[in-house]
């Protein structure tokens, strides 16, 4: 999971704060000093690294720390705030006041790109919009059919015109393709190279002029890390991105270049992915991200997902659980059994308040794993799915027989239980004091 060192650090470093009643310089330094060292190692550029811990110091040697209550939460809130500024503050959204409005694609072979341009083309479908993805890679053997797959699975048109004519004359023509077949938004799929070459800028920059698009958006692979920082960099001198797509965040447990791009290239980062799947992509939001990362949670994020893996009245339900902290067992299988619905697991658990990797390990949940919670609770009474404290031994050795696992099985499942609603408590109540609306829970 992306961050997943980086978010323990800070977590445990900040938690050290929040037990203190006062302050002093000292445990700032101190703290700072973990900050630094944490964002480092999580491949962070190094000056953005310095202006993030010297502002994040300045601030929490001010008055609205040293004079709070709870100082320790409080510069919590500073970091989170400043993690979130670091990212770009809020989402950025797709411009879509021209019509067709056209989206370019550009990066490096290998980023992503083609599978991008299949994923913003169905997301945009369930936005309501009728895209049209172009195939302009004509140098890359097979990236025509590639296309053409991706855009059949998702159930969009693909324009091409083989490997023969230029990628500018392709875009044209496609231009004036989706003009006459109600095409609201062109998705161009551009070449890409092994590195950044004159060339492949020169023809970027030709249809770049001949098209005039609303986005040009760079894919970049995450676990590239500073790299990635470096090649947005020389994109952006040459042709004016308007936002960054940061794929592969699945395997980049470190997170660099989510923190530092926004701050060196000034380019938004407007999606990001964590899979090979046709829907998996997401917005991003930086505020979202960082109460990610401290461990805070993205209810929001995680509604989104629910609405769209069940139904409405559902996540209303759900949020409303998360937001009291009333989990019931009951809860807990009817969760289960709609997170399959809604993608890795890992994904959903970094979006629960207080859910952060550390509680993920606690709480690992294979496919057989899974069988297995669902057949203890179901073994259990309804009466114990609503009140697991009454749970006793006798109680427990029937729950491990009615499922074939052991009372230690069950055990383990109730004190995970139970942390895990202990810990969505903490967070709500220290959400609360924050007074903030994303985190009150
Ligand atoms: P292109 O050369 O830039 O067009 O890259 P492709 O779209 O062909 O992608 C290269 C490889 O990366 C493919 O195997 C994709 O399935 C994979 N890929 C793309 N996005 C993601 C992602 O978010 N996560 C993971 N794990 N793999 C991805």
């Amino acid at each position: 999971m992306v961050f997943e060192s980086l978010s323990d650090k800070l977590q445990s470093t900040l938690q050290k704060l929040t037990g203190k009643g006062r302050l002093s310089e000292k445990d700032i330094d101190a703290a700072m000093r973990e900050v630094k060292l944490a964002l480092l190692e999580a491949d962070v550029n190094f000056k953005v690294v310095k202006d993030f811990v010297k502002t994040v110091k300045e601030r929490a040697l001010g008055k609205e720390v040293l004079e709070s209550l709870t100082p320790g939460q409080q510069v919590i809130k500073i970091v989170n705030e400043e993690l979130t500024r670091l990212m770009g503050t809020s989402e950025v959204k797709i411009d879509f006041s021209k019509k067709p409005t056209v989206i370019m694609m550009c990066g490096l072979q290998g980023a992503g790109k083609t599978t991008t341009s299949g994923k913003l083309a169905n997301k945009l479908k369930k936005d309501g919009k009728r895209p049209l993805l172009v195939a302009c890679d004509i140098y890359r053997p097979a990236a025509i059919k590639q296309l053409q797959v991706v855009g059949k699975s998702v159930d969009t048109p693909v324009f091409t015109m083989g490997d023969k004519i230029s990628p500018v004359d392709i875009s044209k023509a496609a231009l004036e393709h989706a003009k006459k077949n109600g095409n609201d938004v062109v998705i161009i799929d551009t070449a890409g190279r092994l590195h950044i070459d004159e060339k492949l800028m020169k023809e970027l920059q030709d249809i770049h002029e001949a098209l005039e698009p609303s986005e040009v958006l760079l894919v970049l692979d995450a676990m590239t890390g500073q790299d990635a920082v470096n090649v947005a960099d020389k994109f952006d001198d040459m042709l004016k991105l308007t936002g960054v797509v940061l794929t592969k965040l699945d395997g980049d447990a470190r997170g660099g270049a989510a923190l530092s791009i926004r701050s060196v290239t000034d380019v938004p980062i407007k999606f990001i992915a964590s899979g090979e799947k046709m829907d998996n992509i997401e917005v991003f939001h930086p505020d979202r991200m960082a109460s990610r990362i401290l461990g805070m949670g993205d209810v929001l994020s995680l509604i989104e997902k629910a609405q769209l893996a069940v139904d409405d009245k559902k996540a209303k339900e759900l949020e409303e659980k998360l937001r009291k902290s009333t989990f019931t067992f009951e809860d807990f299988l009817d969760q289960m059994q709609q997170m399959k619905n809604m993608g890795p697991l890992e994904d959903i658990i970094g979006m629960i308040p207080g859910m952060n990797s550390k509680a993920l390990k606690g709480i690992n949940l294979p496919d057989n794993e899974f069988a297995k919670v669902e057949a203890m609770i179901l073994s259990m009474t309804k009466k114990e799915r609503q009140k697991p404290e009454i749970i006793d031994s006798s109680r427990r050795k029937r729950i491990a027989k009615g499922s074939g696992t052991s009372p230690a099985d069950v055990n383990k499942l109730i004190k995970q239980f139970k942390d895990m609603r202990k810990m969505m408590k903490q967070f709500g109540n220290m959400s609360k004091s924050m007074g903030k609306r994303k985190f009150k829970l």
